[in-house]
């Protein structure tokens, strides 16, 4: 288990503008997160890795990105109406309820009463709202909130799985794969690629999660990184393992440490039963190993799932004239906010400078939010401050993530570009009045270097441009 503790990691990302509770001026909103400035530049440069190094830099990969509302039948046939459920629980002495796999049943943790669970009882995770002019709007609709709460428990039989024949209900989708799924004729169509090939998508899933939990681990609303690869049949162990090898590089390029890596393959018994063969990648968490990403093979399930249901036909025909075929898929499904969640713990680190405790987040160059700091030593000097802002602008045209920090002393500067991961702080002296040098202080060891600030620009941007 890793000796970060979760807390730290949950406020330093509120402290330094990463990650904020949802709607925390209201007092929040259980399982959503918002993202501050450096979340959002954590979040981009991650999502831009994983599109350079899973779809720019291949020639069999091409990405889509489907809408978030999909039309009902594409749950009804993906299966996700019927079996996309997790198992509830409530107490019945204090109401509250719990995932029924991840708790103690013989006491509740909330009351403390012991033996007064529910049965458990299967509870879909899908989102469900409605599409279209219909019902009175949600403005106008009042409730008495404890009466209905009230006659949703005492009917909970019905209405907790309620499937609803309503034309105008529609979920928000619990997965992006299935936007993919959707997509792979209209592919074909325009682009009419060889096998293998594969469809990539980034964005939202929402999932109703009984107990959302542990920062961004478990979310309502969170993103995914999903491809579907499409493969011949006979070929879908090699192309497996193909995307083993690719995974394990992605961990590298992004820091994660290789020994807080564990493959996990999942026996029959636990598989999804469309799958063959599934990994999960589990990582060490502050809070225990978790799965961080899977890798699955889903063999013809969804598209021949599309086909039954949509009546259209999934085939792939291939050029050389042989027979059509309905392809295989490989399917690795990343979580951004769990990925983000390891970066942090992977690259959260204290050590002990000049006598103080020192915290700073050794962050790969691309991933860092900030490339760099600049600031005057002092701020009285007006030729220092000048020349600060000639650099600063200078460097900013080359390099865009870069911040001016005028504020508090140096040190203090330093302790706060550390501890968002800020790979270099540049800073402008007296002696750069004299040869237009400046220091450029390096995050991990705290050395300083002096170089002409050209120099030094041209430093960053090589890093910029070179490093993965
Ligand atoms: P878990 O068993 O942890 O609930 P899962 O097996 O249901 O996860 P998948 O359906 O395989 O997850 O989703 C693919 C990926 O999406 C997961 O590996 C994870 O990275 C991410 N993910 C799933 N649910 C959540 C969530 N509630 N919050 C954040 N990320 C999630």
């Amino acid at each position: 288990m890793s000796d970060i503790k979760l807390d730290d990691l949950v406020s330093l990302a509120k402290r330094r503008g990463f990650i904020f509770p949802g709607s925390s001026v209201y007092g929040g909103l259980s399982g959503m997160w918002d993202y501050g400035p450096l979340g959002v530049k954590l979040k981009d440069n991650l999502v831009q890795m994983w599109k350079d190094f899973f779809v720019s830099s291949r020639d069999d990969m091409f990405m889509v990105d489907a809408a978030i509302i999909m039309n009902k039948k594409v749950w009804q046939a993906s299966g996700h109406v019927d079996t996309f459920n997790d198992p509830l629980v409530e107490c019945k002495k204090c109401h509250n309820r719990f995932r029924a796999d991840k708790v103690d049943l013989s006491y509740c943790a909330v009351c403390g009463e012991k033996n007064s669970f529910t049965d458990s009882r299967n509870f879909n995770l899908m989102f469900s709202t409605s599409i279209g002019p219909v019902g009175d709007g949600v403005g106008e609709v009042t409730v008495d909130r404890k009466l209905l709460e009230k006659k949703l428990r005492e009917t909970e039989d019905e209405l907790i799985n309620l499937k609803s024949d309503n034309e105008s209900q529609v979920y928000l989708r619990p997965e992006t794969a299935q936007g993919i799924f959707t997509n792979f004729k209209n592919v074909i169509d325009s682009f009419y690629p060889d096998i293998p090939f594969g469809i990539a998508q980034h964005g939202k899933a929402f999932r109703n999660e009984i107990s959302p939990r542990d920062f961004i681990f478990r979310s309502r609303e969170f993103e995914q990184l999903e491809i579907e690869y499409f493969v011949k049949p006979e070929n879908w162990q090699e192309k497996f393992d193909m995307w083993v090898g690719l995974i394990r590089q992605w961990f590298e390029i992004i820091g994660l440490k290789k020994d807080m890596i564990t493959e996990k393959e999942i026996d029959e018994k636990e598989r999804a039963h469309y799958s063959k063969k599934t990994i999960d990648f589990e990582f060490d968490f502050p809070i225990g190993k978790e799965e961080l990403m899977g890798l699955a093979y889903r063999t013809d399930f969804d598209l021949k799932n599309i086909e039954n249901h949509s009546k259209k036909s999934m085939e792939y025909k291939p050029k050389d004239g042989s027979s059509s075929y309905i392809p295989h898929v490989i399917e690795p499904s990343f979580g951004v906010e769990r990925f983000i969640l390891a970066v942090l713990s992977s690259s959260y680190k204290t050590d002990t400078i000049n006598g103080e405790t020192r915290v700073f987040l050794d962050l790969p160059f691309k991933l860092a939010p900030l490339k760099a700091i600049v600031g005057p030593l002092v701020k009285n000097k007006k030729e220092i401050m000048d020349l600060s802002l000639k650099v600063f602008k200078e460097l900013k045209s080359i390099v865009p993530d870069i911040m001016w920090d005028e504020n508090s002393n140096i040190g203090k500067r330093y302790r706060r570009a550390d501890e968002v991961g800020t790979p270099f702080c540049i800073t402008i002296d007296f002696q750069s009045l004299d040869d237009d040098s400046v220091t450029i202080r390096h995050r991990n060891t705290t050395e300083q270097s002096r170089m002409n600030y050209k120099e030094a620009a041209e430093y960053i941007k090589k890093q910029y441009l070179n490093v993965n």
